[in-house]
């Protein structure tokens, strides 16, 4: 029989194609060069959630970044939802806006409150009424149990709080697909759950999710696939019971067995 994610990636089309791709960090005055993606391929299913592993300075967040389009790739091709990111003709200020993406840093401003920080994108990238733009701002700060701070500034909030509002913020500009790089990494131990909470409630209600995470446990129960990945290259894709308990690659077995059992 087949699984209800394995239903979901058959009957729908493909929201993220990424095709042989090729990044590298030009060598600089600090450091050597770097081939931080190497042939790297990868389809996401519209609703699919796709966790991202491996070791650090593997590519994850290179990839993550190339798919936003805040990287250029050297060669290979990235669309999403029909529109590739390469081409000359794609404008990237409203491609991103249909991209959300969340970072470990939160990324927030700090001169604004939060209602304005989840404000000020739609207004600017998307041309949103500032007036509809406080509307959907204060439904979605409701929506992450944000709304009582509203008019807070990002230094008289928690890290978990910042997290919420920079998650609100991606989702006002009604994305298409949500990319979470190491959205919890830099968050106390306490206010994680919370997060992770959220973007479970994200993937639930359909949402198509790339998510680079260390939470194990996390990837084990709503990812659809997890992909492994080491020094600029995808070593194994595979459903979270294939990659925890029957991985085909010795290093995929290292790196679980090393990050999995904590
Ligand atoms: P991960 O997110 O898996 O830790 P990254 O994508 O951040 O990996 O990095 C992949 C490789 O590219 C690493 O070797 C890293 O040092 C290098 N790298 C990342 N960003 C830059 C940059 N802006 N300039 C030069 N090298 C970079
Ligand atoms: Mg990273």
């Amino acid at each position: 029989m087949l699984s209800s994610s394995t239903d979901k990636r058959e009957s729908s089309s493909a929201s993220i194609q990424i095709e042989n791709v090729d990044k590298r960090y030009p060598e600089t005055g600090n450091g050597p060069g770097m081939h931080a993606l190497r042939g790297v391929s990868l389809t996401i299913a519209r609703g699919e959630v796709v966790v991202i592993i491996g070791p650090s300075g593997s590519g994850k967040s290179t990839l993550l970044r190339s798919i936003n389009a805040l990287e250029t790739i050297d060669s290979g091709k990235i669309v999403v939802n029909s529109e590739t990111v390469t081409d000359q003709a794609t404008n990237l200020p409203a491609f991103r806006a249909r991209v959300g993406m969340v970072f470990q840093h939160f990324n927030l401003f700090l001169h604004m409150t939060a209602l304005r920080n989840v404000v000020l994108p739609q207004v600017a990238v998307k041309r949103v009424p500032t007036a509809e733009a406080e509307v959907a701002a204060a439904k979605y700060l409701a929506r992450v149990g944000m709304l009582d701070r509203a008019h807070a500034y990002p230094a008289q909030l928690s890290g978990g709080q910042q997290q919420r509002v920079a998650i609100a913020r991606a989702l006002a500009m009604q994305p298409q697909v949500m990319l979470f790089d190491e959205a919890t990494s830099a968050l106390d131990p306490e206010t994680v759950g919370g997060i992770l909470d959220l973007m479970r409630e994200l993937a639930n209600d359909g949402m198509t999710m790339a998510v680079v995470t260390h939470e194990m446990n996390f990837a084990r129960e709503v990812a659809d696939r997890i992909v492994f990945m080491d020094a600029g290259a995808i070593v194994e894709i595979g459903t979270p019971e294939q990659i925890f308990q029957n991985a085909t690659s010795e290093r995929t077995r290292r790196f679980v067995s090393l990050v999995g059992s904590a």
